[in-house]
């Protein structure tokens, strides 16, 4: 602004300066040039009236009649004195009398040597009253004035001269006349007198040196950039080499526009300091503040966000800082909210991964050991689904809430994902951390109230331990969602970590992802195994068990890939096929006439399927079979996972004519206090006891089921039977039925179909040799 300020001033200043100082020095020139001609008008003015003067005088004389009549006389003593009376009397200082042929007759003042010669000739020497000759005339090499007339008495008889001195009061008068410098100069052959001047000493040289004659006239020659003003009159028309040079200083021009130049100068420098100091008050009440808001702007660049910038005017600075203001203040909210939600899960509350990696890297250096427990809400999203969505997400709240409230001193819980939580233990060992699953299995298990519906949730948590799993965060959280992922189903199991579970855990995923494409081409299928009646050793039911072969990995073990599946969620698909595979196969065995009632396992998610009653009756309608014709086998566990919703599906299918028995019975925990509540048919005694029923542990726990299945009025079923010890021993027990690599392994339909057909033609004791002759077990073995 200021270095604005300062070129505009200059401009301007510059501009009209320039153009007033041209102006003012042409106007100098001009109005010297003007004086000069003015004092040269002047000059010509005061030699007339000189001249005048001069022929008054002489007039005066010649027409004298004493004078007269003395000169005709020749009374040269008496002209003598009269001339010099007379000029004394007219203050000449020089006369002479001459006669007619131009030689001196009498004089005063050296006046002898002033005779005109040529100018005589223009004399009219006829005329009663001529005109005076004026010439130039010398005296000593002193220029004099002359004026010459005839004396007529009455023809003339001489010529009486005047003479008046060309000298410095002359130049004097000029000078005051004219107010110019005036010299009185000659010009000879080749050089030039100066015979009076009113120039000092000092100045004379400089201001004759370019004053000359030019070309033989009587015109001077003068140079126009000269530094002096010339005008050079010739003092009279004959006046042979005498002239008057009227001079006129520049200098003295100069100085004058010199002094209005600085005056000028003056002005701009005041002007501009007066602009520069303007430009400084408008730079201090306009960029100092904008200044100031770009220092801000640069400061939010910079992400500083907590310095205010402080203005106490009221003017649009005011309201543009006012505005900055507001501006930084939500960017900083802003921006800690945006932290926040970086760092925290925006449902929950709950430090997010990233800070849950941070701070277990702060406790891993801290501490000697660390548990981490990976967990999940199992089966959240289908209880999400059924809440609604807003509920869950209350409940998500009310979860992560209860936990953090039951936090111990350093512990962290984190938010993984929607139902993945991390809990971390710092210095805590496994017992520890075990201890910490099962209180939180316990907590969740108890309900958590939101609206008014009591949600009982189930935990799946995996374990992993530093240093022993991991040395690193993300390790250490890796690890313990890969034993949380392959944590058995069973209820209240925890995955620790094992080194080589993640080999595992990508199969899993693998088997998962494969699962869909599997079933389209027909990679599964569903095989029986027979159920023998323990006292007539007829065939009396079957039980379905599917069956893959990965075009890959080779056959499955249904125990691995359902697991996995179940945990994917994809159950519910696989047992609706396996029931459709059945149905299909009841009735294809009943159209050869072959009637076998058939189990199908089920599990945990297909008893909160509410569905799945309707789903059984249309299809068993749809084949026309009875209901009768299939038992659904459940384990403890599965109906643990969620009792009520369970309980209700279990009635209904009962209810519509299926029967239910409890599979893999004895492993459980709860068996005896829910037993009573169940609606079911059968009790199916693990093969773990079973296949061990030798062992008196073993044999008490199978009497005991067999006893308690009786207790309750259902049957039991002992599966696992390898060996005819075995079977007698359950036959001797009580046991209605056996199933058991001693009759056979799961078949085909086909083959099924054959091994029934050749088991139902023998008779008890034909079987028993059959069996051991190898055509039943030992075929079914390879
Ligand atoms: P499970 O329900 O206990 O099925 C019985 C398992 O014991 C079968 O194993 C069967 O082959 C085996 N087994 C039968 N007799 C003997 C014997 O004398 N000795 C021995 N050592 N084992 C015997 P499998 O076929 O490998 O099935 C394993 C588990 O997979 C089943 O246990 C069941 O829980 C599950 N599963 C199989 N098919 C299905 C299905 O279609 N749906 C569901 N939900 N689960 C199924
Ligand atoms: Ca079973
Ligand atoms: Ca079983």
């Amino acid at each position: 602004l200021v270095l604005l300020a300062v070129i505009l001033v200059t401009a301007i200043q510059l501009v009209t300066q320039f153009g007033v100082l041209r102006e003012v020095m042409d106007d100098q020139q001009r109005q010297a040039d003007t004086q000069v001609k003015r004092a040269a008008v002047v000059f010509d003015q005061y030699m007339r009236s000189r001249t005048e003067l001069l022929t008054g005088l002489i007039g005066a004389l010649v027409y004298d009649f004493s004078f007269r009549s003395t000169v005709a006389d020749g009374d040269l003593p008496t002209i003598r004195s009269l001339l010099a009376n007379h000029a004394g009397r007219v203050k000449m200082e020089t006369a002479a009398i001459f006669n007619l042929e131009g030689a001196l007759l009498a004089s005063v003042g050296g006046g002898g040597s002033l005779w005109p010669g040529a100018a005589m000739e223009r004399l009219a020497i006829d005329s009663n009253a001529p005109d005076p000759v004026i010439a130039i005339g010398f005296i000593e090499g002193k220029p004099y004035h002359t004026v010459t007339l005839p004396i007529n008495a009455p023809v003339p008889i001489a010529w009486v001269t005047l003479g008046m001195p060309i000298d410095g009061r002359f130049g004097a008068s000029i000078k005051e006349l004219t107010g110019l410098e005036s010299t009185i100069v000659g010009f000879g052959v080749d050089r030039k007198v100066v015979y009076a001047t009113t120039l000092d000493d000092t100045l004379r040289e400089e201001a004759l040196a370019n004053v000359r004659l030019g070309g033989g006239t009587n015109s001077a020659e003068i140079p126009v950039e000269s530094e002096w003003r010339t005008e050079l009159k010739p003092y009279h028309d004959d006046a042979d080499g005498v002239f008057v040079a009227l001079q006129l200083p520049m200098s003295e021009v100069l100085r004058q526009y010199g002094s209005l130049r600085d005056r000028l100068l003056g002005f701009a420098a005041v002007a501009l300091l007066l602009a520069m100091a303007a430009a400084v008050w408008l730079s201090r009440m306009v960029t100092s503040p904008v200044s100031r808001l770009v220092e801000a702007a640069r400061r939010m660049a910079e992400g500083i966000y907590n310095q205010r910038i402080e203005v106490n005017t009221d003017d649009e600075f005011a309201v543009l800082a006012q505005g900055f203001n507001f501006m930084q203040e939500a960017i900083a909210r802003r921006e800690q909210d945006i932290v926040h939600m970086a760092h925290h899960d925006s449902l929950s509350g709950l430090p997010t991964r990233e800070i849950v990696v941070s701070e277990i890297s702060d406790e891993i250096a801290d501490n000697d050991q660390l548990a981490i427990i990976n967990f999940v809400l199992h089966r959240f999203d289908e209880i999400a689904s059924s809440l609604g969505h807003r509920t869950a997400d209350r409940l998500i709240q009310l979860i992560a809430g209860r936990l953090r409230d039951q936090l111990q001193d350093r512990q962290i819980l984190g938010h993984l994902n929607h139902q993945e939580f991390v809990l971390v233990l710092p210095g805590a060992d496994l017992l520890d951390a075990k201890e910490q699953v099962h209180e939180l299995q316990a907590t969740l298990r108890s309900g958590i109230a939101v609206g008014n519906a009591n949600i009982s949730l189930q935990v799946r948590a995996g374990v992993s331990m530093f240093p022993d799993h991991g040395i690193n965060a993300s390790e250490l959280l890796r690890c313990a969602g890969i034993a949380r992922g392959l944590a058995s189903h069973h209820l209240g199991s925890i995955g620790i970590y094992e080194p080589g579970q993640e080999a595992r855990s990508l199969e899993l995923i693998r088997i998962v992802g494969d699962f869909p494409r599997a079933l389209r081409n027909r990679e599964l299928w569903v095989e029986f195994q027979p159920k023998i009646d323990c006292d007539s050793l007829s065939l009396s039911g079957a039980e379905a068990l599917v069956r893959w072969e990965h075009p890959d990995l080779g056959r499955l073990s249904p125990a691995t890939f359902i697991e996995a599946i179940e945990q994917a969620g994809g159950i519910s698909q696989l047992t609706r096929w396996v029931l459709e595979e059945t149905a299909r196969t009841i009735a294809e065995w009943r159209t050869r006439k072959l009637g076998v009632p058939v189990s199908v396992n089920i599990s945990a998610d297909d008893l909160i399927d509410n569905y799945l009653p309707r789903f059984l009756q249309r299809l068993w309608a749809q084949h026309g079979l009875e209901p009768k014709t299939l038992t659904l086998e459940v384990t403890e566990s599965a109906i643990m996972h969620n009792v009520e919703s369970s309980l209700a599906v279990i009635a209904q299918i009962r209810d519509l004519g299926f029967r239910i028995s409890i599979d893999d019975f004895g492993t459980g925990h709860s068996a005896l206090a829910q037993l009573k509540r169940l609606p079911v048919d059968e009790l199916k005694i693990d093969q773990s006891f079973v296949l061990n029923i030798d062992d008196q542990r073993d044999e008490a726990v199978v009497r005991m089921a067999i006893e308690l299945a009786h207790k309750f009025g259902l049957s039991a079923v002992a599966e696992g039977v390898e060996s005819e010890a075995c079977l007698t021993r359950l036959q001797q027990l009580g046991c209605e039925t056996a199933q058991g690599f001693f009759f056979s392994r799961s078949l085909k339909p086909d083959d099924f179909f054959v091994w029934a057909s050749g088991w139902s033609r023998a008779d008890g004791a034909d079987i028993l040799t059959l069996v051991k002759s190898g055509s039943g077990p030992r075929r079914a073995r390879k």
